[in-house]
């Protein structure tokens, strides 16, 4: 790693802690070299001008994919992403939504991440996020169609100069936002589907970590598509509620039972049962 000092491994499992060590550092290149000496074989860990001096070393290259990633037969539900940005023409209906969505998948998938130098609803400009530090040519203009309103690529540098393009386990842009309209499908029909659940199957479906607050965030934002967020929900209580009626419990246990009816998803009648007794909440059943 250029700027970094050498160091020696002494086994995969280190090798592995290297690579996530690089990866969470936002370091994009290892130089990894086999050495055999009298105490057997190891990885050794150097920096660009050590590599010179060293005429045994077998310089490897690394896929970071299989380090997080076990499974390479099973494709990934991100591999069509791949397709997501095909090229100057490509018109996009949805106008800039659809295309901020397509560049933020493609940018997944193909492994970089960029800066908007132009961002409104009738342009957009793109370079690689490398152009400051390494001059990255990477870039892409996109802009309303007059007619039509669709959103059109007039200009797109496909090659990343920076050299730096490769997928990694974690992307900034895979938001909260991505996540919720990703798994808006599952939550419709599992409503109760857990964040852990989301979580895991990042990992198994799209070969991507996400933390446990982004995947939290991408279920709230998921349920708030599909069913409405929590305040009109709350409100639109009222509205189904046809009768409610309660009477005091005077036997053994002293309390209260509530009774309602409300309507269903098929407009029928669907009856609800509360208790409080001795001034504890059960579960209301029907
Ligand atoms: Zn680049």
């Amino acid at each position: 790693m250029a700027g970094h000092s050498s160091c020696g491994l002494e086994s995969e499992e280190d090798l592995e802690v290297m690579v996530g060590l690089a990866l969470s550092c936002d370091i994009h290149r290892i130089d990894v070299f086999i050495k055999c000496c009298s105490l057997g074989e190891g990885y050794m860990i150097c920096d660009g001008e050590a590599s010179s001096s060293s005429n045994s070393s077998v310089v490897c290259e690394i896929d970071f994919l299989p380090s997080f990633y076990s499974n390479q037969l099973k494709p990934l539900l991100s591999d069509g992403w791949v397709n997501c940005m095909k090229g100057v023409g490509q018109r996009f209906a949805q106008r800039v939504v659809e295309f901020r969505d397509a560049l933020s998948k493609y940018s997944i998938h193909s492994g970089f991440n960029f800066d908007f130098v132009k961002n409104d609803k009738d342009r957009v400009t793109v370079h690689c996020k490398r152009r400051a530090d390494l001059g990255c040519l990477w870039s892409v203009h996109a802009r309303v169609k007059n007619y039509s309103k669709a959103f059109v690529i007039k200009q797109f540098d496909d090659v990343h100069t920076c050299v730096s393009s490769f997928r990694t386990i974690k992307h900034a842009r895979m938001t909260s936002s991505m996540i919720g309209g990703l798994i808006s499908s599952d939550i419709r029909s599992k409503a109760l589907t857990s964040v852990s659940e989301v979580v895991c199957d990042f990992k198994d479906y799209y070969g991507t970590e996400v933390s446990y607050r982004r995947a939290w965030m991408g279920v709230e934002k998921a349920r708030g598509l599909v069913f409405g967020d929590y305040s009109s929900s709350f409100d639109d209580l009222r509205w189904p509620v046809l009768m409610l009626n309660g009477t005091f419990l005077k036997g053994r246990h002293k309390g209260c039972l509530l009774a309602a009816t409300a309507k269903d998803g098929n407009q029928g009648l669907y009856p609800l049962y509360f208790a409080i007794v001795d001034g504890e909440s059960y579960d209301s059943w029907h």
